[in-house]
């Protein structure tokens, strides 16, 4: 593994409210022959198509929590895997979610049954603690995460790639101690500042707030996303820059983010 194998790409830079410039919250992380995706809100398999990828390329899916911002796209998700024949999955897909995500599931096959039901072994569900640290290793990475102040399942995940680079997914959270615990280090913060300062609301970031977590966790790249519409009236950046001099990006849909 080098840096090169390592992509970001952020496919859904806003929430549930419609908009053609920003897709609800989704993040892809490309690890090898990996595409690990951090959320599926509403219109996710669009975008993934728009930057060449199908969802039988995907074989995780990370979940912070499970507002439909977040999840929306998993039952299309799973229904557009049993199509007949060509179009069918056969390759398994792991999803990896907070406590809670087991019942939410169940819930979900209890309403749609069979037309999201995989065969036997397609679909393995990992939950990890949504009250403490947990972790998980893979072939090419290992997984963190922490609790997150947001919903009672929101976790936040930190992704170390063997020999290379750390990613933190921080999900939906206001400000959180075990977020900057997570990321302390790491080469990419991708974390939610869903409203301004102004109008900072319980369970959210601002972009005051989201830089002081960057600063205090001596990231070396904060990027900024999850903005409801109010954000495009506002200098964001600005007042990120209150709190975070490093390296800063405005994620916008199927942008690609470097590490330098
Ligand atoms: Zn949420
Ligand atoms: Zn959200």
């Amino acid at each position: 593994m080098t840096a090169s194998d390592i992509a970001v790409t952020v496919l859904g830079s806003g929430t549930c409210v419609p908009s053609l410039k920003r897709s609800s919250c989704s993040v892809l992380l490309k690890v090898g022959n990996a595409n690990l995706l951090f959320d599926s809100g509403p219109g996710t398999m669009r975008r993934l198509l728009e930057t060449g990828i199908t969802i039988f390329d995907i074989p995780f899916i990370f979940y912070s929590h499970l507002h439909p911002d977040h999840t929306g796209e998993l039952v299309n998700f799973l229904f557009a895997t049993k199509y007949p024949d060509a179009n069918s999955r056969t390759t398994p897909l792991t999803i990896i979610a907070g406590r809670g995500f087991s019942a939410f599931y169940k819930k979900l096959k209890n309403i749609y049954g069979n037309w999201i039901e995989l065969s036997q072994g397609l679909v393995n569900i990992i939950e990890l603690d949504n009250t403490g640290p947990d972790s998980i290793r893979f072939d090419d990475f290992a997984v963190e995460s922490l609790p997150v102040e947001h919903t009672d399942e929101s976790i936040a995940y930190r992704i170390n790639i063997v020999g290379e680079k750390s990613v933190v997914y921080s999900g939906d959270t206001d400000f959180s101690e075990n977020l900057i615990t997570l990321a302390k280090d790491a080469d990419l913060l991708i974390c939610e500042s869903a409203l301004p300062d102004e109008l900072k609301v319980k369970g959210h970031l601002t972009p005051s707030l989201a830089g002081e977590i960057a600063t205090r966790a001596n990231v070396r790249k904060l990027v900024l996303t999850h903005f409801y519409p109010e954000c495009d009236q506002v200098d964001i950046e600005k007042q990120c820059r209150k709190t975070w001099s490093g390296p800063l990006v405005m994620a916008e849909d199927l942008m690609n983010i470097d590490f330098t």
